[in-house]
C-alpha cells in the first residue's frame, strides 16, 4: 500500500535486528582519506525476564483484585510481535459502580481526612517503589505498548516516579498553593487515559488527585492496560488504604459509564479530540469538574539564524519520540525559505540513522506502533498525502517481518489545505511548510484547530519572546522540544482541550477553593 513500509529483509539482517550496509553513508566513519568503513549495530536486547507477566490480570477495586462480574476477558497484545501477552478482566458497569463506591468510601472514611503529611508518605513511598522496580515497568512498558525501551526506560518510567515525587511535596503545603484560600478535595476523580504514555498519563493523573485528598477510579486504554495494573500492585506494596486507587480496565462504554456515573466528582480525560467532545457532553448538566487534554498539530518553526544541526535533532525528536504517537508532537515543520533546502538535507541525512524495530533493542530509537488499528490510521493518512501531491521521503530501512511498524517518514511540498498538515496523524510522519517573515510564521503555525504545543528555533531570545506571545499554544518550546517536567503545567487551547497538568496548577484541578 502507498506510503506503508514493505517489509525487507537484508541478507546482512541478523537476528531480526537491522543491519546496515555500505550504501546507507551515515552508517560508517569517515577516515579522512575518502574511505569509510561500514559498521553494524550488533542486537543489544532487553531482558524480559525481569518482567514476570500473569496470564490473566483482573480487576483492582477496593485494595484487591477481583474478576469482573461477567468475567469477561479480553487480550493485551504485544504490537511489535502480535503476540498475545496477558488477558485482563472486562469491567462492565457494575464493576464501575462497585470502584466508585469503593473510592467514595476510602475517600470519605479515611483519605480525605489525613493530614497532608500523611498522605505525603503514602505518595513517596510510590515513587521510591516505582524507583526500585523501573526496570521492570520499563521492560512492560515497551512490550505492551511498542515504545523503544531506551524511552520508557529514560522517559516514561522516570518522569513517573518524578511526578509521585513532586506531588508528594504539595501535599502537605496546600495552603501555599492557594494562598488565603482551603483547598478542599473534590471527591472522586474519574480518569481515563490513552495508550501512547501509559504509566506516564497514571501518573500525571493519580499523583496530584491523591496528594489534594481525593481518590481514584481509574481507566487505562485497552491496548495498554498493563503497567497500570502493575501500578495496582505498587499501591498494595505501598500499603494505600483500599478504594484509594482503583483500576478498571474495559472498553469505551466502560469508560463512558465512568464518566456518567454519578458518585464521581470529577472527570480527567487525556485521548482524542473526538472522544474528549463525547466526555464534555457526558458531564454536561452536572457540577463535575472537567479537564481535558486532547489532540494536537504543533507547529515547529525553524528561522535562518537557528544552529541547523540542533534543530535537526529538536525536530526528529519532536516527530519521531515515541513514534510520534505524541499530542504534543511537531508534526508541522515551519522552516523559513531561505534554509529549507540545507535543513531538508541534514534532516534526511539525520533520518537514515534512525534505527526502527525491536522496542526491547537498546539501540531502537522507532518502535512498534500502538496497534493494528493505529497502524492503518497513519497508512491512510500518508497515502491521503501523497494523493494531494506531497513529495514523500522514507529513509532506506528494514524492518521486522512481523508487527505494526512504519517507517520514518518525510513529507515536503505540503499545502496547508492537505490532510497531513491539517489533521492529527499520530505517527511517525512529519508535514514541512515554509514561511518567509515571521508574521507569516505565527499565521501559519495558529492556522490548526488545535492549540497544545509549539516549536521555536533561532539565535536571538527577543525573536522567542516576541514568538511565544503570539503562539495560540499552551506549551512553547524554545531550542528544544518535548521537554516535560512534572514542576511545569501542561495543557492546551482551542480543540487541544482545557484545563492544566503538571505544577502547582495541575493541583487546581482536583481542589474546590473556599474562604478561610
Ligand atoms: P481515544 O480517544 O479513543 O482513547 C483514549 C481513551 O479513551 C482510551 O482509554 C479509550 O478506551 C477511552 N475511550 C474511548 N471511547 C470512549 C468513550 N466513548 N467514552 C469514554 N472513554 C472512551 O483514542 P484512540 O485510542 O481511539 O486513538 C484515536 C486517535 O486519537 C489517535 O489516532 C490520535 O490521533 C488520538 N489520540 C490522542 C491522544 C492524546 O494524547 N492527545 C492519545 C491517544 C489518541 P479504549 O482504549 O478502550 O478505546
Amino acid at each position: 500500500m502507498a506510503g506503508m513500509a514493505t517489509k525487507t529483509t537484508d541478507e546482512g539482517s541478523t537476528g531480526g535486528a537491522l543491519t546496515r550496509t555500505s550504501d546507507r553513508a551515515p552508517s560508517s566513519w569517515g577516515l579522512g582519506d575518502g574511505q569509510a568503513i561500514p559498521w553494524d549495530y550488533a542486537p543489544a536486547p532487553e531482558s524480559r525476564d525481569v518482567v514476570r507477566l500473569k496470564e490473566r490480570y483482573g480487576l483492582f477495586i477496593n485494595g484487591r483484585e477481583v474478576s469482573s462480574g461477567d468475567g469477561e476477558v479480553f487480550t493485551s497484545v504485544n504490537p511489535a510481535t502480535e503476540e498475545p501477552l496477558a488477558m485482563v478482566a472486562r469491567a462492565t458497569p457494575a464493576d464501575i459502580d462497585k470502584a466508585v463506591r469503593a473510592a467514595r468510601t476510602a475517600q470519605k472514611r479515611r483519605w480525605g481526612s489525613l493530614p497532608g503529611k500523611e498522605r505525603a508518605k503514602y505518595l513517596f513511598r510510590i515513587a521510591r517503589i516505582l524507583q526500585e522496580r523501573s526496570r521492570e515497568f520499563a521492560v512492560l512498558e515497551s512490550m505492551d505498548s511498542g515504545k523503544p525501551i531506551k524511552e520508557s526506560r529514560d522517559v516514561d518510567v522516570p518522569l513517573a516516579a518524578a511526578h509521585f515525587w513532586y506531588y508528594a511535596g504539595w501535599a502537605d503545603k496546600l495552603e501555599y498553593a492557594f494562598p488565603g484560600r482551603v483547598a478542599k478535595p473534590l471527591g472522586v476523580a474519574g480518569q481515563i487515559i490513552p495508550w501512547n504514555f501509559p504509566l506516564l498519563m497514571l501518573a500525571w493523573k493519580i499523583a496530584p488527585a491523591l496528594a489534594a485528598g481525593n481518590t481514584v477510579v481509574l481507566k487505562p486504554a485497552s491496548t495498554t492496560p498493563l503497567s497500570a495494573l502493575l501500578f495496582a500492585d505498587v499501591c498494595r506494596q505501598a500499603d494505600l488504604p483500599p478504594g484509594v486507587v482503583n483500576i478498571v480496565p474495559g472498553p469505551g462504554e466502560i469508560g463512558m459509564a465512568l464518566v456518567t456515573h454519578p458518585g464521581v466528582d470529577k472527570v480527567a480525560f487525556t485521548g482524542s479530540t473526538e472522544i474528549g467532545k463525547k466526555i464534555y457532553k457526558g458531564v454536561a448538566g452536572t457540577d463535575k469538574g472537567l479537564t481535558l487534554e486532547l489532540g494536537g498539530k504543533a507547529a515547529n518553526i525553524v528561522f535562518d539564524d537557528a544552529p541547523l544541526d540542533q534543530a535537526v535533532e529538536g525536530i526528529v525528536n519532536g516527530i519521531y519520540f515515541n513514534q510520534g504517537e505524541v499530542c504534543c508532537a511537531g508534526s508541522r515543520l515551519l522552516a523559513q525559505e531561505s534554509i529549507v533546502e540545507p535543513l531538508i538535507e541534514k534532516l534526511k541525512d539525520r533520518l537514515a540513522t534512525i534505527r526502527v524495530g525491536d522496542p526491547l533493542d537498546k539501540n531502537t530509537d522507532v518502535g512498534a506502533i500502538n496497534s493494528r488499528a493505529q497502524l492503518e490510521k497513519i497508512t491512510e493518512l500518508v497515502a491521503a498525502g501523497r494523493a494531494e501531491g506531497a513529495e514523500m521521503y522514507q529513509p532506506a530501512c528494514d524492518l521486522p517481518d512481523r508487527g505494526y511498524f512504519f517507517r520514518p517518514t518525510l513529507f515536503t511540498n505540503v499545502a496547508q489545505s492537505s490532510r497531513i498538515a491539517r489533521e492529527e496523524i499520530f505517527g511517525p510522519v512529519l508535514s514541512v511548510l515554509t514561511f518567509r517573515t515571521p508574521e507569516e510564521a505565527v499565521e501559519k503555525a495558529n492556522n490548526t484547530p488545535y492549540g497544545l504545543s509549539a516549536g521555536i528555533w533561532t539565535d536571538k531570545g527577543s525573536r522567542i519572546l516576541h514568538m511565544v506571545k503570539r503562539m495560540k499554544a499552551g506549551v512553547v518550546w524554545a531550542n528544544t522540544f518535548n521537554r516535560f517536567d512534572p514542576t511545569s503545567p501542561f495543557g492546551g487551547y482551542k480543540e487541544s482541550g482545557f484545563g492544566r497538568e503538571g505544577g502547582m496548577h495541575g493541583l487546581h484541578a482536583y481542589v474546590r477553593l473556599e474562604d478561610r
